[in-house]
């Protein structure tokens, strides 16, 4: 069975499934998106990625032409139509078709799209050994030029320091801010444990709020490790017990080495572990129902 898309109300098969060259996403980066998860059919946090999803589109003045009910009654249906249980939901937003140029009162109706799959993983050695990373010379977007909050289709600046990563034979890259303090990886937050308390970048420091980050604090906190959102500098990366970066698609992933430094004691940290148990048992329980 192929693949169906969903674009504006219409299931589509993969092979079928295409946008104008008009379309204002393609042609300038104009739109908004989201990366979904869905365990054994329960789509995590679903909510929260629809919240934040129309924050993005409100801030950049783009109207969804569908409420919030109508698009999670959409992702569920898409799930539904592909028979998926455990999968990775992409759902986009252009400004939609419009004549060339930046204006985006050319586009006369946002273009939605929901794309169902598999989910690609790091493999799964990675998460027993840990990543090795780097930082690179890449600045994260200035919050007041381009807020890394809106999770926009213009990902350039992620792609560049991902670039950089991957010409030094690195997993992922960390980003910094414009004042050299630490802000986020290129598709993921990043903590560090030192002294069993938690630190992760503070939202000032000019990243994306992760929906995992938030979701990582919440289990240190109840298992009553003091969380903190702070500014961390490299110096505190280098020195800490544990590193570990949070998202979507990577869930809780081990660091065991940053810039060439070893991180602890080069292993995967024991808080790190419980976390990642703490993920393990909330997904799979949290979220929009649908029967496949
Ligand atoms: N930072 C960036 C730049 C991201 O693109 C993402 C999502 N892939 C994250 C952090 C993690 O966010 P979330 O936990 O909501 O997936």
């Amino acid at each position: 069975m192929s693949l169906k898309v969903f674009i504006d109300g219409k299931f589509l098969e993969k092979e079928k499934a295409k946008i104008s060259v008009f379309d204002h996403g393609l042609l300038y980066g104009d739109g908004v998106f989201e990366g979904i998860r869905s365990y054994k059919s329960l789509v995590f946090k679903l909510k929260e990625h629809i919240d934040r999803l129309y924050e993005s589109a409100h801030t950049i003045m783009l109207n969804i032409p569908m409420s919030k009910a109508q698009m999670i009654k959409a992702v569920i249906n898409t799930l539904k139509k592909n028979k998926l249980k455990d999968a990775y939901i992409r759902l986009i937003v252009t400004r939609g078709v419009g004549d060339l140029g930046l204006d985006p009162r050319k586009c006369k109706l946002a273009t939605v799209i929901i794309i169902t799959d598999k989910i690609v993983l790091y493999p799964e050695e990675l998460y027993k050994k840990g990543l090795k990373i780097i930082t690179v010379a890449t600045l994260r977007n200035v919050p007041e030029a381009l807020n890394p909050q809106i999770k926009s289709l213009n990902y350039l600046n992620n792609i560049m320091a991902k670039i950089e990563a991957i010409n030094s034979g690195s997993q992922e890259a960390i980003m910094m801010n414009s004042l050299g303090f630490v802000a986020e990886c290129t598709g993921d937050n990043l903590f560090i444990i030192k002294n069993k308390q938690l630190y992760t970048p503070a939202q000032a420091m000019g990243i994306l709020r992760g929906i995992t980050r938030d979701c990582v604090i919440d289990i240190a906190k109840e298992a009553k490790i003091p969380a903190h959102e702070c500014i961390l500098n490299r110096h505190e990366i280098f020195n800490a017990d544990e590193c570990f970066l949070t998202g979507t698609a990577a869930e809780i992933i081990p660091v065991v080495s940053v810039d060439g430094r070893q991180i602890g004691n080069g292993k995967p940290g024991e808080i790190t572990h419980l976390l990642m148990q703490g993920f393990k048992k909330i997904t799979g329980k949290d979220g929009e129902k649908y029967k496949v």
